[in-house]
């Protein structure tokens, strides 16, 4: 017996993917993008990647405002970077209780609904693509629902409290675009690395009510995103010595496409958002430094929206994060046109 009533059966993803459809032109373009950002972590591209945005997308006026800005900058930094919003649509609390994003709360000041939030999430990657060009990512929180978006995202991250988990693992090795792993929120780097090896690695498991067999995916790759310690200190690890021993170990492994990407806040800037321009130019100077860190680290993962830091879930203030504090648009701007000026 369970304690639980299921409410009412929903649209699979096929359903819906037909309802809110991606135009072949955007197939084209989403294709082209792909293979661009796939260049970068195979190595065959000096472009760097940011994947930037809010830490949740809360509202789609608010998102897609932030998106059309980026857009504008993109043009401006375009030989040199490749910018990926950040539209995470099921982002929860850390303690899991309370708003858990956009799929379960299209309004996150209302009760939940999963028809009108799995549409809602559609809508808004659809919407980003189609209005910008930009291709996204979003955290993949349940693998279940991946397949909602699967058509359209571009880069998916493993959460820090995702990574060690084997339904997580292997539906990333059935993906074919860049999957990010996040170190666990312990900052083991065995676990991130054990977690790389299961996504590129081929599996056959059961997967929505079907036998599955993966082909392994050689774009997963690492997040560096800082740790907590037993007392729930954070401590960061994105310093020249965190970087150098990380590449150290993953080169070790006989893993493909050797990547890392920066996660600036969450435990590397104690979600202090403002040290996350520091950060940033920190590890710039580390890349500058070494050969190996300038080939290692792919991007940066910043978390950004039009307003600085944060408001409560129904502090109705527009383009303000309701969870993890950003950094405001002239920030961030201004911080993106820096990355690009910074590098080679
Ligand atoms: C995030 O990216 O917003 C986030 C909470 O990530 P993490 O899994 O690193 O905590
Ligand atoms: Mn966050």
């Amino acid at each position: 017996m369970m304690n639980m009533d299921f409410i009412r059966k929903l649209p699979i993803p096929k359903d819906v993917k037909e309802q809110f459809p991606i135009s072949e032109e955007i197939k084209k373009i989403k294709a082209a993008k792909d293979k661009e950002i796939a260049d970068v972590f195979k190595g065959r591209s000096d472009k760097f990647i940011l994947v930037i945005g809010p830490c949740s997308a809360d509202r789609e006026d608010a998102v897609m405002d932030y998106i059309c800005r980026l857009a504008k900058v993109q043009e401006q930094v375009k030989d040199k970077l490749i910018l990926i919003p950040r539209i995470y649509t099921n982002k929860p609390r850390t303690t899991g209780q309370g708003y858990k994003g956009m799929v379960h709360q299209p309004d996150p000041t209302k009760g939940e609904d999963m028809l009108e939030g799995i549409i809602a999430i559609r809508k808004l990657h659809t919407r980003a693509v189609n209005e910008t060009g930009l291709v996204c990512a979003d955290e993949m929180l349940y693998p279940e629902n991946h397949r909602y978006l699967s058509d359209i995202l571009s880069y998916v991250a493993i959460g820090a409290r995702s990574v060690e988990d084997q339904q997580h693992r292997l539906t990333a090795s059935g993906l074919e675009i860049p999957v990010g792993m996040k170190n666990p929120t312990g900052g083991d780097y065995s676990v991130m690395l054990n977690s790389i090896t299961a996504a590129q690695s081929s599996h056959t498991f059961l997967y929505r009510g079907w036998e599955c067999r993966s082909k392994g995916n050689p774009l997963a790759h690492a997040i560096l995103r800082g740790y907590v310690d037993r007392r729930g200190v954070s401590h960061p690890n994105y310093h020249y010595e965190d970087l150098a021993s990380l590449y150290e170990m993953y080169s070790s492994k006989g893993l493909e496409n050797v990547a890392v990407i920066v996660d600036s806040n969450h435990c590397n800037s104690g979600k202090q958002y403002l040290e996350q321009i520091r950060i940033c130019n920190e590890v710039l100077h580390s890349m500058r430094h070494n050969a190996d860190i300038n080939s290692f680290v792919k991007g940066f993962m910043i978390e950004s929206y039009i307003e600085d830091g944060a408001q409560k879930v129904d502090g109705g203030e527009y383009g303000k994060s309701i969870t993890d504090p950003c950094l405001g648009w002239e920030k961030s701007e201004k911080l993106i046109l820096s990355i690009a000026d910074q590098l080679r």
